[in-house]
């Protein structure tokens, strides 16, 4: 073989070697790029940027590489906040644990960090905000409770009870009638007090887990709930902020 045959072999294989190298490199990138993708996708149990196991699920940030996680939890209002799920929450807890929360999420702490990282976050932080929203006010956690333990609440939904159905509308024409403000707050009071009583018989009845009890209280909440919205829009118009 030539001088310059020998030359031109090596160039080549050199060139071939290379070629592949950069093939094979960039094969073994996006592997590991689909592979987070899959992961990201698919499974929370793992970081999606390092793709290391999750030990703390609750956890906002992966312990290995501090990079924000997308929530473990999507469904369960109660899990996302990392509360007991039961109707009588601690309302203080609700909310610190909302703050922290949120505190780990603000957008400014985003702002140098990545497309993907702000967009994780963003979306984290809405899912929160829905999460503390719906606990906060106990027809909605109450509603949201029953639809965790699979009896969702229609939106058409009416109690099979003629007596509670007359005594609603009966209140609801007591309340057309009162033009005294102070009527109107006893009116507001005592709508309040039967909220809170059946709030206790809801909390019994998720205890006992008599579902079917439960719901038949998260109906009668509705009414007295709308009662309660129509008192508010009278008392702002009267000027007295609730
Ligand atoms: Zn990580």
């Amino acid at each position: 073989m030539s001088l310059v045959k020998q030359i031109l072999k090596i160039v080549t294989t050199n060139h071939k070697y290379n070629t592949y190298h950069t093939l094979n490199k960039s094969h073994t990138k996006l592997t590991r790029l689909s592979q987070n993708y899959i992961s990201q996708r698919f499974n929370p149990n793992v970081c999606w940027k390092c793709g290391l196991e999750r030990k703390n699920l609750l956890s906002v940030f992966c312990s290995e590489c501090y990079v924000i996680q997308n929530p473990q939890e999507t469904e369960n209002y109660f899990r996302l906040l990392n509360l007991d799920e039961k109707f009588d929450i601690d309302t203080k807890e609700l909310r610190n644990k909302y703050r922290a929360l949120q505190s780990h999420l603000h957008p400014d702490k985003f702002t140098n960090k990545s497309k993907e990282e702000q967009s994780i976050s963003a979306n984290y932080s809405s899912l929160v905000n829905k999460a503390y929203s719906n606990l906060q006010v106990p027809l909605k956690r109450a509603e949201h409770l029953l639809q965790l333990k699979g009896d969702k609440l229609g939106e058409e939904q009416t109690l099979d009870d003629p007596e509670f159905l007359m005594e609603m509308m009966e209140l609801n024409e007591e309340l057309d009638n009162i033009s005294d403000i102070e009527e109107l707050k006893k009116f507001n009071i005592k709508n309040k007090n039967q909220l809170e009583i059946i709030a206790k018989s809801i909390d019994e009845c998720f205890r006992k887990n008599d579902l079917k009890q439960a719901k038949a209280f998260v109906i009668k909440m509705k009414y007295y709930s709308s009662l309660g919205n129509r008192i508010n829009g009278l008392l702002r118009e009267k000027g007295v902020v609730d």
